[in-house]
Formats: structure tokens, sequence, C-alpha cells
């Protein structure tokens, strides 16, 4: 017997037949002997559907009204599922994040869990329940309802395993798995069976979107052994664990990960001198707005030139900042660029493996991509190139590092 956390996304609880079929999927697990909680998203274009009504109403609205209105979406998927459940003889319980402690700060849109109590949870295993919570929303001290940031149902999830340890926590999605790089963009990427946290991490950050980051984070954290599998089709799906497979030889790379969602910044012949790092950054940092990548060049003639990456759609507002502290320093220019991509190999191989970064400089010169700028990791080397060689690029490096699948 198991104790299994289970995540429901969107997706697979979009309309009242896949909550039904969910139910028969939780059934079959229960009947198995294992003892089941079951985490589960709003249905899919809900959450959507509620920031556009609040929209209509106030175009910046209150950031604790926005938690109570968003958290409905995930009480109405919980009750539906209990309901599917005793329509099919198994006793189950639903609970809303408040309902079994889950504690967070109270940082309304984006809330970090604290901790959870999960005694009533506990309880309701013993007696045979399977037990339905609430994801992606929480309480704080004060008991207003929080939520845990768009996504934030899979933290919901790791979060209730590491706190009921249990042996699994499974993550159903539309997708089978983790795979080498997004299918939509190579059609020969591969699912990979297994992944440590480190590389899912590194895969997060650079734009694959099968789990929230800071649930995998967390998972890493806690040690849980998290599955992705597809609610639709049966399988393995993918296992992200701490362990690097040290039986098979480790693959040089285990992904390509690539973001649209990058906008670079420069600022050109600023005098250089201690502290202009920080003069640039700091008013962006105070911003909150999240620097990623940061190259500064050599400085010529007592000035020196930084370019900066931010999130596409904190350009405007970054470059606002920029030109101000441009005129502050008396830097000669400041320019932006959003027609530009993020493309990043990742894998705990690179650590025993010499050459990754040459192989992939010299496969994107052959097709004459030009690359605008580099940063590297431990186990991941990412590049910034020109939005239009993304597809090109990406099937270039899945070809030149072996991961296209067989036939
Ligand atoms: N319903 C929330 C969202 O759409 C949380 C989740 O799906 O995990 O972002
Ligand atoms: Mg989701």
């Amino acid at each position: 017997m198991a104790l299994i956390v289970q995540k429901y996304g969107g997706t697979s609880v979009g309309s009242v037949e896949r909550i039904l079929a969910v139910a028969e999927k939780v059934k079959s697990w229960h009947d198995r002997g294992n003892q089941v909680v079951v985490v589960v998203s709003a249905m899919s274009g809900e959450t959507n559907r509620l920031i556009e009504l609040a929209r209509q109403i106030d175009p910046d609205p209150s950031p604790r009204e926005m938690d109570v209105l968003l958290s409905t979406g995930e009480q109405v998927t919980i009750a539906l599922l209990a309901m599917a459940l005793h329509r099919l003889g198994v006793d189950a319980r639903s609970y809303t994040g408040g309902q079994v402690h889950i504690r967070t700060d109270s940082a309304h849109s984006k809330a970090r869990i604290m901790d959870i109590d999960g005694t009533r949870v506990r309880a309701d295993l013993e007696a045979g329940r399977v037990v339905v919570v609430a994801g992606f929303q929480g309480v704080d001290e004060n008991g207003a309802i929080t939520t845990l940031g768009r996504g934030g149902s899979d933290t919901t999830a790791v979060a209730m395993a590491a706190a009921l340890k249990a042996d699994e926590c499974q993550i159903y999605t539309d997708v089978d798995g983790v795979y080498t790089t997004d299918p939509r963009v190579e059609p020969k990427a591969r699912r990979l069976e297994r992944i440590t946290f480190e590389e899912m991490l590194e895969m997060a950050s650079s734009g694959s979107k099968v789990l929230q980051i800071r649930s995998v984070e967390f998972a890493g954290k806690y040690n849980v052994p998290l599955r992705v599998l597809s609610s639709f089709e049966e399988g393995e799906g993918t296992l992200i664990t701490l362990d690097e497979e040290d039986d098979v030889e480790q693959a040089k790379i285990s992904g390509i990960a690539f973001s649209r969602d990058e906008a670079k910044l420069t600022i050109r012949g600023v005098p250089d001198h201690p502290g202009v790092a920080y003069q640039i950054l700091g008013p962006i940092g105070e911003a909150n707005i999240e620097v990623d990548m940061i190259v500064q060049n050599i400085g010529k003639d007592g000035t020196t030139d930084f370019t900066f990456t931010v999130h596409r759609n904190d350009l405007p507002r970054a470059l606002e900042i920029l030109k101000k502290t441009a005129d502050e320093l008396g830097a000669r220019e400041v320019e932006s660029d959003d027609k530009i991509v993020k493309i990043a190999l990742v894998g705990v191989g690179m650590r025993s493996h010499a050459g990754i970064a040459s192989t992939m400089f010299k496969a994107l010169a052959d097709e004459q991509i030009n690359i605008q700028m580099i940063s590297t990791s431990e186990i991941k080397v990412s590049v910034i190139v020109d939005e239009k060689y993304l597809e090109l690029a990406v099937r270039t490096l899945h070809d030149a590092f072996g991961l296209d699948a067989e036939n």
C-alpha cells in the first residue's frame, strides 16, 4: 500500500465527462489499496474567465479580493470530483486550502506555502476515504485567502506530498511526460523516462512549461519523487528525482528548453567605475523586474557597455528606468530588442563531458545563426538569438546532440 498524491490540471477536469474519467482513474488507484489524495485545478479556462470578469470592473483590482475570486475556480472542481467519486461508490471528501490549513504568507497572487497541517487529511485516509484538495490556494495567518501564482496547483500537490511524506506525487496533465524539447517545435522530440530535479528546474526556468517552477523547487528541497504523466493515455510518464542515473551511460544533454518571453536592453558608453553594475541594475530590481542574463563588456576609454535580459512584458518599464539611469550616469545611449529568444541546453552530463558549448556554437554557426549573448551554469548553456531562428536552432541542436527519437 502506498500513499499517493495525484494532481489533475485544468484540461484534465475541463468538463463533466472528464471529471468522471478522473474519478474512474482515482478509483482504480484506491481499489488497488493505495491511500489517495487528489489535488485539482480549476476547470480549463476558468481562472482566465474570472480574471476577465474582475478586469471589467477594475483594471487593477485589490489583490486580496482577486484571490477570493480566483480561488473559487478550484472550489468548484473539488466538489464536482468528490460527487463523481461518490457516484462510483468511493467515499471521498473535498477540502479548500484553508480547510486543510495550507498556511501561506500574505503575498496575494504569489503566496508561498509555509506549512500544512496534515492531521485532518491523515484521519480521512485512515478511514479509507479519498481526500480531494483544492489546488492553488491557501490561507494566511489572518485567515485571508491567498493564491500561489498561475499553475500553482502543482505546488499544492508537491507540498501535500511533502507534508504527508507520500511515496509519490503524480502530476496528471495533457502531455505524457517531459520531453527533450517541445514537440510542437521539434516533432522528433522524445519523452524522457527520468530527469533530475536540477535539470527540470533549469528546463523550467528556460521556458519549459510542463510544471510550475516553484513546485519543482519544493519537490527537490523535500525530495518528493515527482512523476509527470498523461490523464488521457496510459504510460509511465517521466520520473523526476534526486538521483542521476549511474547504471546507464549518462547522456550529455537531457533537453533543450527555449523561451519566447525575452527582451534585451543595452546601455552603451557608461562611465566605468566601481558600482556601475549596481547603479544600472539596482533600480531595475527595486521595480521588481527580474533580470536573467547579464553581460558587461571589458571597459575601454573609461566607458563600458552593459546588456541584460528581462521578461518581454517588463520591457517597457525596464526601458523607462534604464533611460533615466543613462541620463543620471551620463551614458551614451540605450537600446532595446524584443525580437529575441533564449535557447538553453540542459544536462547534468555536462559536468563530466567537455566540449558541449563548442559543439553547440558550431552547430549554430553551420546554420548561419548568430549568437547575441551566451551564459552558462554548471549544467546549462544558454544563448540568445534572433526569434526568427527559434525553430531552426532548436531542431539543429536536437539533432547535433543526438536527441532525436529513433525512426
Ligand atoms: N487555476 C490556476 C491557474 O489556472 C492554478 C492551476 O491551474 O494550477 O493558473
Ligand atoms: Mg495548470
